[in-house]
């Protein structure tokens, strides 16, 4: 794999590529034939990040590459930004690695979001509790097993001791992941064991534009065994968009599986009658927390509603 900056292109037309270190309009692109280079966005409304498929051309001119067409995506992961728009994370992923660990306390209303996004997005979700060196709470215990019930695949680690990482490694081969969950949970610790070298390479990631952005940059490393992992050091706690969840299931595979069976074909499992959902969890048949969950993401997409004039919904 070559890094050179400005490599001479081998024609002047366009070239695929895909993006491995993204930071607003500039970018390092892998071409298909080999190279690696440094390129910018042709255009103000051409918006790219780590994971995409690009069409680059280099301007002979001024000896730059410039990417020029954004390749249809798989599918796209959004977060939440801090002045509350949805803001794309990563594109193309096959599956999202979310990390829980007994400290800091967990949060499973953010397992369960994160689950949901990757499952509205049509990525794979894989729930890792790191820490195993340590005793679980009996709480993370029960909402591993829920989880599992639910039919997401789990898997318990230690980052500190090598406990799981080879069964890690074999879940993440031939994937494009992303790591997320809440700050402390070990995210850095597996990706350092994931991708040795990681942490060095953040900081020279763009020539010119040498480590002072690092939170702002997102990066895709091979992964040794085959596959990639895209990660932002700045967006690994980030928390998912709620407008790109599904509206009538919110990516939760019971109310999917439930939902068929509800009295009203627009059913919005909260108080409609002949409820398949609500009847599970009286029953005891849907865990009674994922569907708190559940109210908490649909009363949040509520807010968030109302918070968008008319015109633009
Ligand atoms: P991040 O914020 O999710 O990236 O978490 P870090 O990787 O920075 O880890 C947070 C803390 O947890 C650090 O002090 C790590 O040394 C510690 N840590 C990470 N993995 C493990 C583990 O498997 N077991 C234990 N006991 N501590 C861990
Ligand atoms: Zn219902």
């Amino acid at each position: 794999m070559s890094t050179a900056a400005n490599a001479a292109p081998a024609t002047s037309g366009q070239q695929p590529a895909l993006i491995v270190v993204s930071h607003g309009p500039t970018a390092r692109v892998r071409l298909d034939s080999g190279p690696e280079v440094v390129a910018r966005a042709a255009g103000r409304d051409l918006q790219f990040v780590c994971g995409d498929r690009v069409l680059c051309a280099c301007d002979a001119q001024h000896a730059q590459w410039q990417i020029q067409q954004l390749l249809p995506r798989r599918n796209a992961l959004y977060r939440t930004s801090a002045r509350g728009r949805a803001e794309l994370v990563a594109a193309n992923l096959t599956l999202l690695v979310v990390v829980v660990a007994p400290r800091p306390p967990p949060d499973l209303f953010l397992v369960d979001r994160y689950v949901a996004a990757a499952t509205c997005a049509g990525i794979g979700a894989l729930v890792v509790a790191n820490k195993a060196d340590q005793e679980y709470p009996a709480g993370l215990r029960d909402g591993l097993a829920v989880l599992a019930a639910a039919g997401c695949a789990t898997l318990t680690v230690s980052a500190r001791s090598g406990d799981g990482l080879e069964a890690l490694r074999a879940q993440l081969r031939g994937q494009t992941v992303m790591f997320a969950g809440q700050s402390g949970v070990g995210k850095s610790s597996l990706l350092r064991e994931l991708v040795p070298g990681s942490e060095a390479a953040v900081g020279e990631l763009l020539k010119g534009d040498e480590g002072r952005h690092t939170t702002s940059v997102s990066q895709l490393y091979e992964l040794p065994g085959g596959g990639a992992l895209i990660d932002s050091p700045g967006v690994r706690d980030f928390a998912p968009a709620i407008e790109s969840l599904d509206a009538r299931t919110l990516g939760f595979s019971e109310v999917e599986r439930l939902a068929p069976q509800c009295r009203f074909a627009d059913c919005r499992h909260m108080r409609e009658p002949d409820c398949a959902v609500t009847a599970a969890v009286a029953a005891g048949v849907m865990d009674a927390r994922r569907y708190e969950s559940f109210r908490r993401l649909h009363r949040l997409r509520e807010q968030l509603q109302e918070r968008v004039p008319y015109s633009r919904r």
